[in-house]
């Protein structure tokens, strides 16, 4: 049994209540480690040596701080397969996907903050004959970073790098669900020369420790990515105390397919877009819309290519999805296609629950569901699932399909497939969503803003739209 730690100022140490909660492997639905349950004690120590580390981390050469984020990338990369094999176990993710996606783009985000912060410059304002402006954007102090399951190492990294980068100490907590590559994220902190207290980890529930850790006054700004319940329930507790407030929340994203699109590579994308990781990425295009002229050949075709995903042992190479996260998770997505039957959606392929052999008989699989026949009002269409499962809904103007794909309370992300250009352009511009990918889905460029509209949340992370929340702006006039 693996007992993880808190990492408080430079040192690994357990929760001051003494108490953990079980973490279990969705694959074989075994507890195989012990998460602090910490509370608002460990807080108060967490931001006591964040705020002892400030001053110290803020004089830092630019140049040094870079250099300590570059060397925690690179122990991220010399760690590789010991950091995907525990992102795994704990998420249920294919192993292969933790290897490819997750563990590199951890290492990456630190190496793009890392390198960013050498090349930033700032804005002057020459105001007639009688005075120059310039702009400092100086960092806040401590600041929170809370990290959901779905992309654990990947997610907690995107945060902590910046706030970092940008001359903030931190305390991060990561989701109790999934919380083990975090646990050796903070031993790599250690190997790298991480300064102590300029990064504090702490593990536990959201509702003990994460509302302790908001809430709490020495805390500058809070960058939290989860579910809109959460976002909501934390824009609750931190408006009242004027906090910087990031919130990347959930997503119910449409796939847009018209008819003079590649349709073998529209499918082959709108199958990844859906299903990869479970269906568990909040760009995860869940309503795939199709022109009504081509809706047949691309439905054959997609469901073609959906039989064909192997569910199996996230460990075997061949697996294309895993085990979902957690048993009430899985019991959630269940229901969710029971609920589709029951709103008169016909189960084009997959619709139950995998019984997998061996090590992975007790395990949370998921055969990827496909249907048809909803409208885009019932429940399936509007609420986000988290899940492999995806609606298939047939369009006939551009009109409607621009209409069905904002008609949610979300605007994350959104997939067009067409080869004309003109309608590439003008369904991109009336797409209510923070991201729109025109023929691709997931290409991710790092210095781009990234974020949602409407109920999918406040702000943008990405480049120099991160690196501005996690430091606060101020304008010098200086009369001649
Ligand atoms: P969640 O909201 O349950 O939890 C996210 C984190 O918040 C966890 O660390 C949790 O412990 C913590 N938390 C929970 N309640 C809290 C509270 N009251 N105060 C402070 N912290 C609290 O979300 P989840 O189930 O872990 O993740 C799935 C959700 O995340 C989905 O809705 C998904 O769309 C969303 N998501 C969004 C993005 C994005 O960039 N927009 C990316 C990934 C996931």
């Amino acid at each position: 049994m693996l007992f993880l730690q808190n990492y408080i100022n430079g040192s690994l140490c357990p929760p001051i209540s003494g108490q953990y909660i079980d973490c279990i492997n969705p694959a074989t639905g075994e507890i195989f480690a012990q998460v602090p349950d910490s509370g608002a004690e460990d807080v108060q120590q967490a931001v006591i040596a964040a705020e002892q580390a400030f001053p110290a981390w803020v004089a830092l050469p630019t140049a040094e701080r870079s250099k300590l984020l570059l060397n925690l990338a690179d122990l991220i990369d010399q760690n590789s397969e010991k950091l995907a094999l525990a992102e795994t176990t704990d998420n249920g993710k294919p192993l292969s996907l933790s290897k490819r996606m997750d563990i590199p783009r951890a290492a990456a985000n630190l190496r793009f903050f890392a390198t960013a912060i050498l090349h930033t410059h700032t804005e002057t304002y020459l105001t007639d004959n009688q005075a120059l402006n310039y702009v400092l954007r100086q960092p806040l102090g401590v600041v929170a970073c809370i990290s959901p399951w779905n992309l654990p190492l990947y997610l907690f990294t995107w945060k902590i790098a910046p706030a970092l980068a940008a001359g903030n100490c931190v305390v991060a907590k990561p989701s109790e669900i999934t919380p083990c590559t975090a646990y050796y994220f903070s031993e790599l902190c250690q190997q790298a020369g991480l300064p102590a207290g300029v990064l504090n980890i702490l593990h536990g529930l959201g509702s003990r420790v994460g509302e302790e850790l908001v809430k709490h006054p020495t805390i500058k700004a809070v960058s939290f990515t989860g579910g809109t319940q959460t976002g909501k329930q934390i824009a609750a507790l931190v408006a009242p105390q004027f906090k910087k407030l990031s919130l990347e929340l959930g997503g119910k994203n449409a796939t847009l397919v018209f008819e003079s699109a590649d349709i073998e590579q529209s499918a082959t994308m709108a199958v990844k877009a859906a299903f990869t990781n479970q269906g568990q990425i909040c760009l995860c295009g869940s309503r795939i819309l199709v022109q009504r002229s081509i809706y047949e050949q691309f439905k054959k075709l997609f469901v073609e290519k959906v039989q064909q995903l192997k569910v199996q042992d996230p460990l075997l190479a061949e697996a294309d999805l895993g085990a979902v996260v957690s048993a009430s998770h899985y019991r959630k997505v269940l229901s969710y296609i029971d609920l589709a039957q029951q709103e008169g959606g016909k189960i084009l392929c997959g619709g139950r629950a995998v019984q997998l052999q061996g090590r992975c008989e007790k395990g949370y699989f998921i055969a990827p569901t496909v249907i048809e026949g909803l409208t885009q009002n019932c429940r399936t269409n509007q609420e986000e699932i988290f899940g492999a499962v995806a609606t298939l809904q047939p369009f006939d103007t551009e009109n409607e399909a621009v209409q069905a794909a904002n008609a949610t309370p979300y605007g994350l992300a959104a997939s067009v497939w067409t080869t004309h250009l003109t309608q590439a352009h003008r369904v991109a511009a009336h797409l209510d969503s923070g991201i729109v990918w025109v023929n691709c889905w997931l290409l991710r460029d790092l210095r781009t803003p990234f974020g949602g509209m409407k109920q999918s949340g406040v702000g943008r992370e990405g480049g120099m739209e991160a690196l501005e929340f996690f430091t606060e702006t101020k304008n010098i006039c200086i009369a001649y």
